[in-house]
């Protein structure tokens, strides 16, 4: 049985996001999505965990071999706690690419039995970020081709309600 996670900050989930959870579903046994803390983000999240845990649950519920779960501490320290055999990132462009070199060294370095695996994006999500859909809704465009329809009311209502994506 290959247990896997997919960390995110998912503020909020995208199609993005979502096209990554599935196809690796589509691969490993179990798939846990594990809401994580940012902390170059922290202070710029515009929902809670629990919101952005509830959200994908509403778009994954599909799925039966993905549950949804969050955590403050290090992924390393999750990802050994849960039994995951790796962690699946999607990577977007030569941008992500970077970071997330010196996330899965670091990681590596923490729990060496912890693989990290990569998944590329669809094209047509090439472009997607959380940070592009709040800042689209907040000046009033359509979001609906970057966010699932479960949950699409709910991110709407929040942002042009307070105004503010921060
Ligand atoms: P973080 O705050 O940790 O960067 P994100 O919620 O922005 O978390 O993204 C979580 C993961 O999903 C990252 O590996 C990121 O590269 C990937 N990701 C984000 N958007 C897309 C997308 N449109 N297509 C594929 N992967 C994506």
């Amino acid at each position: 049985m290959k247990t896997v996670v997919c960390p995110g900050s998912f503020d909020p989930v995208t199609l993005g996001h979502l096209d990554i959870i599935r196809r690796t579903a589509a691969v490993f046994d179990r798939v846990i999505v594990v809401v994580m803390t940012n902390y170059r983000k922290k202070n710029t999240n515009c929902f809670t965990a629990e919101e952005r845990a509830d959200f994908i649950r509403r778009c994954t519920g599909d799925l039966a071999n993905v549950t949804v779960d969050f955590s403050d501490g290090l992924l390393a320290d999750y990802a050994r706690k849960v039994g995951a055999c790796a962690i699946v990132k999607g990577l977007r462009a030569v941008s992500d690419f970077e970071d997330e070199f010196q996330q899965a060294l670091t990681n590596k370095s923490l729990a060496p039995e912890v693989e990290t695996i990569f998944i590329t994006t669809s094209s047509e999500y090439m472009f997607l970020s959380s940070s592009a859909v709040k800042q689209v809704c907040e000046l009033g465009g359509d979001i609906s081709k970057f966010v699932s329809p479960e949950i699409l009311g709910d991110i709407e209502a929040r942002i042009r309600r307070t105004g503010k994506t921060k």
